[in-house]
């Protein structure tokens, strides 16, 4: 099966500071056979520079640290992201946690002290309103563990 993969998570140096965010059970998949990743970063593919501000969802908004509205390339990165799962026909998505674009559940509140507040990044949120099941990098385990198409 193919599986859209935030690119930071396979080690791709693309998040805002320029670093990647690789993770111990991403490897695990990437030996296995029957899953092919498809890596993807929706702010890069947004336009946004690397490195660049960091940035919080504020409402319906994505405002940078320094107060710049960039609703619209995280919008624009959100569209390709489920353009490419569509393409290759991912029915599951594996994104970074705690992210504006990428973070599942679990976001930070748009006051930029590291606060977290109940919702989802904004490529999550399309990917989930198009049919996709969205996990985060820590729910890699227990998912590919439990469910008995991905054991
Ligand atoms: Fe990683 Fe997603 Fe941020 Fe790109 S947008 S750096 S893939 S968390």
């Amino acid at each position: 099966m193919n599986v859209l993969i935030s690119a930071c998570l396979l080690g791709l140096s693309c998040r805002y500071d320029g670093q990647s965010k690789q993770y111990p059970a991403v490897s695990q998949l990437q030996q296995r056979e029957d899953i092919h990743l498809i890596p993807f970063c929706p702010e890069q593919a947004g336009g946004l520079p690397t490195p660049r501000d960091p940035s919080e969802r504020k409402g319906e908004a994505v405002i940078t640290s320094g107060g710049r509205d960039v609703t619209e390339a995280y919008w624009r990165g959100a569209r390709q992201a489920l353009q490419l799962a569509r393409l290759f026909h991912c029915s599951l998505a594996v994104l970074k946690e705690k992210s504006p674009s990428c973070g599942c559940g679990r976001i930070y509140d748009g006051s930029f002290t590291r606060t977290l507040t109940d919702g989802d990044g904004v490529t999550t949120q399309l990917l989930k309103e198009n049919g996709l099941t969205v996990i985060g990098e820590g729910q890699i385990a227990a998912c590919f563990c439990t469910d008995p198409l991905l054991k």
